[in-house]
């Protein structure tokens, strides 16, 4: 794989290039004559601490993507994507992952003063190094705010030492290839939770997927019914009361997400081996439905207020009921 690191002036990223190759056998990848507007001041400062023989350099970022497709099996890193255009080109292949990195502005600038005053130069003054800071990241079209903001993991690097950070990136180990591609499990939840966005119900935004085979065979969104009024536009008078939990279930007059891709498939379709995924634990009434189409397992992300008796009788049923979480992505902050 490849993991290209992105981030402000002494976010550690070049701290987590170091960790990679130092403890899970990656090598780093740069372009020789830097193309970063505002290399000058970031990069001379930092990057000393990786020695040379795990450094490959290269003249442009396409021989260096070029050189990583070809070895993509191996463990390569690089901090050097400096616009949006190779970017877009690096995050076309399936091998690689972008990674930001941040942390609070104030430790930055502290980090930032060390450096100096251990090369006996004069730091500059905190509100320097933010105005400085903005330029870096927020200057139009060139900033690197642009990257930052693409990135699949962003990690906020609060850790006030290097063994700190480094227990941080083992627990998280960015190496693991589900980052790359998702999983069966994963993808069928994330079209759950797409097919959620789509909800209009007041209540909470609810999808599912049915699937056999690792074929998609309906999805549904829980919502009113086709010809009424949607449920956010006045459609089911319940909903809308803005009560809490369960109340008045009886008078709603919203289909659940599961009930409208049973609905959907039909039990002809459905047979045996059928997985239901659902962002959310199926409700009783939907449970009992889910029983009697012959579904043989349904897997959920969230709980809901009845977990435990609609387990129950998925039990009874001989239906095989998980819970799924995905890989920590987004943003995780690294502390010991
Ligand atoms: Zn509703
Ligand atoms: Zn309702
Ligand atoms: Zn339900």
């Amino acid at each position: 794989m490849l993991i290209g690191l992105c981030g402000g002036i002494c976010s550690g990223k070049h701290s987590v290039a170091g960790y990679l190759i130092q403890h899970q056998n990656f090598r780093l990848l740069e372009l020789k004559s830097s193309g970063s507007p505002h290399a000058r001041q970031d990069y001379e400062v930092t990057n000393n601490a990786i020695d040379q023989a795990s450094r490959l350099k290269f003249e442009t970022a396409e021989s260096l993507l070029e050189f990583a497709t070809k070895r993509w099996q191996e463990n390569w890193v690089t901090t050097h994507i400096w616009d949006a255009a190779a970017l877009d080109r690096f995050l076309q292949r399936p091998f690689f992952l972008l990674v930001s990195v941040d942390a609070p502005v104030s430790l930055r600038w502290k980090r930032f003063a060390e450096r100096y005053q251990k090369r006996q130069l004069e730091p500059p003054q905190l509100e320097e190094f933010v105005l400085w800071n903005d330029q870096q990241l927020y200057e139009k079209d060139i900033g690197r705010a642009l990257l930052t903001d693409r990135a699949q993991v962003r990690l906020f690097n609060s850790s006030t030492s290097l063994d700190e950070l480094h227990a941080a990136l083992k627990t998280l180990n960015l190496a693991d290839d589900q980052r790359l591609r998702p999983n069966w499990d994963q993808y069928f939840m994330e079209l759950a939770s797409l097919a959620a966005q789509r909800s209009n119900c007041m209540k909470r935004r609810v999808g599912c997927v049915l699937v056999r085979e690792r074929r998609v065979i309906s999805t549904g969104y829980n919502g009113t019914p086709r010809h009424l009024k949607n449920c956010n536009e006045g459609g089911c008078p319940r909903c809308n009361r803005g009560e809490g939990g369960g109340a008045g279930l009886s008078t709603c007059l919203c289909l659940h997400a599961e009930e409208n891709a049973l609905l959907e498939a039909g039990r002809e379709r459905i047979r045996e081996g059928a997985i239901l995924y659902c962002d959310t634990c199926p409700c009783l009434t939907c449970t009992v439905k889910i029983a009697q189409v012959g579904i043989s397992e349904v897997v959920y992300s969230q709980g809901y207020n009845m977990d435990s008796d609609s387990a129950a009788i998925l039990e009874a049923a001989g239906i095989r009921l998980r819970q799924f979480s995905s890989p920590r992505n987004g943003l995780i902050y690294l502390e010991g």
